[in-house]
């Protein structure tokens, strides 16, 4: 009986997430002006809501206004907990067997760190995730045993590294598991079990020094590779010994912004074009997802191909684009917000399942 409640909830649960629209969602979230945004008309607002609907968004480029609507617009009044609101039922559909990928796009300084990672006084979405799923899986401890482990990396310049690693590391490809499930995975990437909420301080304080001891300008850095944080939620039903896996992939992608086309050279040019080739891979993916092509092209960039679990048929994506208020970054805006507006179009379905 045990087994038909759970699988009841699974049902409900997932029609639930399933009346979400599409299956990629695309909300939007502005950053306050701040003292960097310095003064004059370049720093004047040119983004305004819809005192009406939470779903449109207003930029005055050029002097010309533009509107967008996408699933839901978060203002720079908006608090940590009211994002993180918008996207906990995701997170916790992990728990049964749900791959989900929830990533922050945007150009450098739109605020993507802000949104994921936080600061220690208000922590982003990554720490409150890891902390609702603890708080879930005990509440469930009576029937099910579950383990959270977590990996910690980033790409740069398309190489992928362990941020977790103790030891120098070989050279870390993504490959597919010899069990024939379609599923990826990457041979020598750690994987850290978290058994409490310290430990997950732990983990991101390793991660974080083992990202920024090797590079001197850690802001260049970190604007122009991606961070994941990929979670793993493997579970066991004690009564009847079914099992479930679920990966939850939080993404902080590089900086959007168009560098190649700023007379970039030398090694900032083959930067910009690595980033180019991610940022746009990603986009060409969804593009085929969304005309539901037979052939999706996960596999070229490491972004995408690592991110293919989590971007197919069965997969639940949001996607946060982090924007700038001010009028020097509008142009910059105004591509982000198409981009948002095409990643909202696509809606996974089982054709999406070939790479
Ligand atoms: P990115 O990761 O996109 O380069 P950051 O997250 O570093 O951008 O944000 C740039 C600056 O703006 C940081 O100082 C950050 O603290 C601040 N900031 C961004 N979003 C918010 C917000 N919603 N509320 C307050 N400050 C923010």
């Amino acid at each position: 009986r045990k087994y038909r409640r759970e699988l009841q909830l699974r049902k409900k649960c997932h029609n639930e997430l399933v009346r979400l629209k599409g299956n990629i969602r695309v909300i939007a979230r502005v950053r306050p002006i701040t003292k960097e945004d310095g003064e004059g008309p370049k720093a004047a607002n040119v983004v305004t809501f819809d005192p009406d609907d939470d779903a449109i968004i207003h930029l005055l480029h050029k002097g010309k206004p533009v509107s967008f609507e996408l699933d839901k617009v978060f203002s720079p009044g908006a608090s940590q907990q009211d994002v993180f609101q918008e996207v906990q039922a995701l997170i916790t559909s992990c728990i049964d067997g749900f791959n989900v990928c929830i990533f922050a796009y945007g150009q450098t300084g739109a605020g993507k760190t802000y949104t994921m990672e936080g600061t220690l006084e208000n922590p982003g979405i990554n720490q409150r995730a890891l902390q609702l799923l603890f708080s879930e899986v005990q509440e469930k401890a009576a029937d099910w045993e579950y383990t959270i482990t977590v990996s910690v990396t980033e790409i740069y310049n398309e190489v992928l590294r362990d941020l977790l690693g103790t030891e120098p590391q070989e050279k870390l490809e993504i490959r597919l598991c010899p069990d024939g499930s379609g599923r990826l995975y990457v041979p020598g990437l750690t994987e850290f079990r978290v058994q409490s909420v310290d430990d997950i301080n732990k983990v991101f304080e390793f991660g974080h020094n083992n990202r920024t001891t090797e590079f001197t300008n850690m802001n260049e850095h970190s604007s122009r590779s991606h961070a994941l944080l990929i979670v793993t939620v493997r579970g066991r039903d004690c009564s009847t010994g079914l099992r479930t896996t679920g990966k939850l992939n939080l993404v902080d992608l590089a900086g959007s912004e168009r560098v190649g086309k700023s007379g970039a050279e030398g090694s900032r040019l083959r930067e910009a074009q690595h980033i180019n080739k991610s940022l746009s891979a990603l986009g060409d993916v969804i593009a085929a997802l969304r005309s539901r092509q037979g052939h999706v092209p996960f596999r070229n960039s490491k972004l995408t191909y690592l991110l293919q679990d989590s971007l197919n048929g069965d997969s639940k994506t949001l996607m946060v684009v982090q924007v700038s208020p001010v009028e020097k970054n509008s142009g910059e805006t105004l591509y982000s917000l198409r981009f948002a507006e095409r990643v909202r179009s696509v809606e996974l379905g089982p054709g999406s399942r070939h790479t």
